[in-house]
C-alpha cells in the first residue's frame, strides 16, 4: 500500500485516533502516580548509549554468560544471515508459535520459514489477524488497530473461527490457539530488553501467548537485536518498566523474564543489523514504545504505511535508515517536533529527519 492509498483509508486514522484518546491519558496518569519512570528512562538511555559505544565487548560478555547457562549463541551482521541461521535451527516440516517481534518482521523471518516448508503462527492476537490478512502491522504495539470488529470476524473465518462478539472472537482464537501451542516444535520471541550480566531476557506482553511460546516447546530461539542489550537485571526491569508505562499500560500485565528451561533446547541469535554502524547512535536508545507513532501529525493519517518496509512513523524513519535504507517517503515529515516532545528517551528524531532529507538530496541512502 502507498501512502497516497492509506490516507484514503479511513479506518487507519479512526484507529490511530481511538488508541491515542485511550492511551495518552493513561500515559499522563501513569507519569503523575509514578514519577520515578522519569529517572529509570535517563538512566536506560544513558545505559543503553554506553552499551552502543561498545557493543563487540558486551556481546562477547553476553555469549559468555548464554554459554555457561547452556544456551547455543549466534551473532548475525545482517538480515539476511539471522534468516539463515534461524532456518537452519528450524529446518522444515515444523510447527512454529511466535510471539510479536519487530525484529522478525525486520528480518522477514515468517515468510523465510514458511518458504522452508514449515508451519507458522503468530500468537498475538493483533499480529495474528494482520498475518491472516497478509498485512504489515499497523503499529508497533497495536498491529491491528485499524481494523473494526466487524472486519476482524470476517479476517477469522479463515481459521474456522466464528463469533458474535469480540469475547467470542477472542475465546475462539484461544482455542485455536491452545492447539498449535501444544503441537509446537520451535517458539520464536524477540526481546524487549536482555540482561549481559545474567543473559536473561525480558518480555511484556499483556495475553500470556509469550509464556506459553517460550516455554511450551523443545526448542526456544530468541532474537536480540543487540541494542536491547543492557548490563544488568535491574536495568532491564527499569526498561520494560518505561516502555510499558509510554505505551499506556503500567504496569504491564506480564514481564516474562526468560532463561533456559531444564530440557529445553535454546538459541540466541544477536541481530546487529546496521545498529554497530549507526551514524545516527541517540535512536539506539530507543524503547519502542510506540508513543512518537501515535502522536506523529503525519502517522495519523497514514499509519505505519508512512515509513520503511518495516518500520513506519518518526521513529521507524530511523530505524529503517539504520536497518535498510531511509525511505523517500521522509520528505512528508512536517519535523513539528511533537515526536521528540512526547519520547521517554528524548531523542531527538526532528534532527535526524532533517539530516536524512539532507541525505537523500546528497545521494547517501544509509545513517
Ligand atoms: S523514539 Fe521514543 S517515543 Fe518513539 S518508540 Fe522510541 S522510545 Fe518510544
Amino acid at each position: 500500500m502507498r501512502v497516497e492509498e492509506a490516507i484514503k483509508r479511513e479506518s487507519i486514522r479512526e484507529g490511530i485516533l481511538r488508541s491515542l484518546r485511550n492511551l495518552s491519558s493513561a500515559v499522563e496518569r501513569n507519569v503523575q502516580e509514578h514519577p520515578y519512570l522519569l529517572d529509570y528512562a535517563r538512566e536506560v538511555r544513558e545505559a543503553r548509549l554506553g552499551v552502543a559505544e561498545n557493543y563487540s565487548q558486551w556481546m562477547s560478555r553476553a555469549r559468555d554468560v548464554l554459554e555457561s547457562r547452556g544456551v547455543e549463541v549466534h551473532f548475525a551482521r545482517n538480515a539476511r544471515r539471522a534468516r539463515e541461521i534461524a532456518g537452519e535451527i528450524v529446518g522444515s516440516g515444523k510447527v512454529v508459535v511466535k510471539a510479536k517481534s519487530m525484529v522478525s518482521e525486520e528480518i522477514h523471518l515468517r515468510e523465510h520459514l514458511e518458504r522452508l516448508g514449515n508451519e507458522v503462527w503468530e500468537t498475538d492476537l493483533g499480529e495474528l489477524i494482520v498475518q491472516l490478512a497478509n498485512e504489515k502491522p499497523m503499529h508497533m504495539v497495536i498491529p491491528a488497530l485499524h481494523y473494526s470488529e466487524g472486519e476482524v470476524a470476517e479476517i477469522l473465518k479463515k481459521i474456522g473461527v466464528t463469533g458474535k462478539s469480540a469475547e467470542e472472537l477472542a475465546e475462539g482464537v484461544r482455542r485455536f490457539m491452545r492447539e498449535k501451542f501444544l503441537k509446537a516444535d520451535v517458539g520464536i520471541s524477540g526481546c524487549n530488553a536482555f540482561s549481559a550480566e545474567s543473559g536473561r531476557i525480558f518480555l511484556i506482553e499483556n495475553e500470556g501467548n509469550i509464556r506459553l511460546s517460550t516455554t511450551l516447546p523443545k526448542t526456544y530461539i530468541a532474537l536480540v537485536s543487540i541494542d536491547k542489550i543492557l548490563p544488568n537485571d535491574e536495568l532491564c526491569l527499569k526498561s520494560v518498566f518505561v516502555q510499558s508505562a509510554f505505551f499506556g499500560t503500567f504496569p504491564p500485565a506480564y514481564i516474562n523474564v526468560n532463561e533456559r528451561i531444564e530440557g529445553q533446547e535454546m538459541h540466541v541469535i544477536l541481530i546487529d543489523n546496521g545498529r554497530s554502524e549507526a551514524r545516527f547512535r541517540e535512536q539506539l536508545s530507543c524503547v519502542k514504545c510506540g508513543r512518537c507513532q501515535l502522536e506523529c501529525p503525519v502517522f495519523q493519517l497514514a499509519g505505519n504505511i508512512w515509513g520503511g518496509d518495516v518500520y513506519g512513523g518518526p521513529m521507524g524513519m530511523v530505524w529503517s535508515a539504520i536497518t535498510a535504507q531511509i525511505p523517500e517517503n521522509v520528505f512528508l515529515s512536517t519535523l513539528c517536533g511533537k515526536c521528540m516532545e512526547v519520547c521517554p528517551m528524548e531523542i531527538d528524531m526532528p534532527s535526524m529527519l532533517r539530516e536524512m532529507k539532507r541525505s537523500i538530496v546528497q545521494g547517501e541512502d544509509k545513517l
